[in-house]
């Protein structure tokens, strides 16, 4: 037997310690990207260990009606930092599956339908989330898929007040669109879509699955705009690589959230991980430091851009969230930087090459990744 989805990269990982990932012979790879913003606190954290170990010897399952230790704890520290009046939350299995649920709540709360995305925007691959992504090739062998969603260009005030109207029930949007090339959006067209929403009666859904957990800078990036969402959703990094997603809700929108469920819904392990992850992003300030470290890699690239010392065109995004605008051959890149310089990183699209580090890392392995870029993108090597 053997997978098929995925093709099978010529590296083989045995353990993770930090921004670090190893192969068997020992041979050291800084991950700014093969964990896909998976690891906020770095692989495999200490306490994040030690807190999966440690439930995992009480409790694997118990269905998700029945109140447990873990599962509590990870609600105290969602609602310690979640914005604003958001105080409810579905948890479940992946990014994909917290927007279905999303869009589901969002159906069942306003008795609307139609659903308003953005183009270029990815908000995952089962078949409602599916609906909302931009791309067609992730799209055109399934369909048809779920019905009532229309684009916009991302970040046209305009337009979005032309397509938000009553019988909308919602808009999906990333503040910092990542799988569509790593766009920022500008605190404007986030607060404006916060207003055209409301007027309209219809929710606000912020995918945070990339964006949250203090990788932009903050700890969600809709903060940026000050504005806070009807319905904000995390996954990726949020249980440190094991599989948990998370909708968080206002009171209006939990109130009729229809009938959804899931039998894995917050189980007891990936939880205990979760509510550690939170602890370490928390009280390390990994939003500060990304903001920090990002800053200084965004000036950096940006200067040797400038400087025409590496061939690029321009660098984008916020905090540890960045992507490096090339003509072409992004998945050249990725391969280069694997296998020259033991830097692994993705590429989002033909034309960037994206950077989603831990959280954890320093001005260390931000200097080691910026020689590696100098080395496999400076003039020499095009
Ligand atoms: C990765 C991602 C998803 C999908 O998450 P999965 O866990 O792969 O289903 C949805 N939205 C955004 C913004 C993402 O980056």
């Amino acid at each position: 037997m053997s997978g098929f989805v995925y093709s099978e990269k010529p590296i083989r990982i045995e353990r993770g310690e930090g921004p670090y990932l190893y192969t068997e012979d020992g041979t050291e790879y800084l991950d700014v990207g093969a964990s896909y913003a998976c690891t906020p606190v770095g692989h495999c954290h200490p306490d994040v260990v030690d807190a999966v170990t440690e439930e995992a010897k009480d409790l694997f399952y118990v269905q998700a009606s029945y109140p447990v230790d873990s599962r509590d704890k990870l609600y105290n520290r969602l609602a310690a930092i979640a914005p604003g009046s958001i105080d409810n939350v579905w948890l479940c299995n992946s990014g994909t599956e917290a927007n279905e649920a999303a869009l589901k709540f969002a159906r069942a709360a306003t008795g609307r339908e139609k659903i308003i995305a953005t183009k270029r925007g990815f908000h995952g691959r089962t078949m409602g989330a599916l609906a909302t992504t931009w791309k067609k090739k992730y799209k055109h062998y399934y369909e048809p898929l779920m019905d009532g969603v229309e684009f916009v260009d991302y970040g046209d005030v305009e337009q979005l007040e032309e397509a938000v109207d009553e019988d909308t029930a919602a808009m999906i949007v990333e503040p910092v669109q990542g799988e569509g090339g790593i766009y920022p959006a500008s605190a404007e067209y986030v607060k404006a879509a916060r207003e055209i929403t409301e007027e309209a009666g219809a929710a606000l859904i912020a995918d945070e699955i990339q964006t949250g957990l203090g990788r932009t800078g903050k700890m969600w990036a809709c903060e940026h705009a000050g504005i806070v969402p009807d319905i904000l959703t995390s996954a990726k990094g949020i249980a440190s690589g094991l599989p948990m997603g998370a909708t968080l809700v206002q009171d209006w929108v939990a109130e009729n959230h229809g009938n959804h469920g899931s039998t894995f819904s917050g189980g007891p392990v990936i939880s205990a991980a979760a509510a550690a992850t939170l602890d370490v992003i928390v009280e390390e300030d990994l939003p500060s430091h990304a903001a920090e470290i990002g800053e200084y890699l965004a000036e950096e690239l940006g200067a040797k851009i400038e400087a025409d010392e590496i061939d690029a065109r321009r660098v984008r995004g916020k905090g540890l969230m960045l992507g490096i605008e090339v003509k072409r051959g992004s998945n050249r890149l990725v391969k280069n930087l694997a296998l020259k310089e033991q830097v692994l990183a993705l590429p989002a699209g033909r034309t960037v090459l994206r950077l989603l580090p831990p959280l954890t890392i320093d001005k260390g392995h931000a200097d080691q990744l910026l020689k590696s870029i100098d080395s496999v993108m400076g003039g020499a090597d095009q």
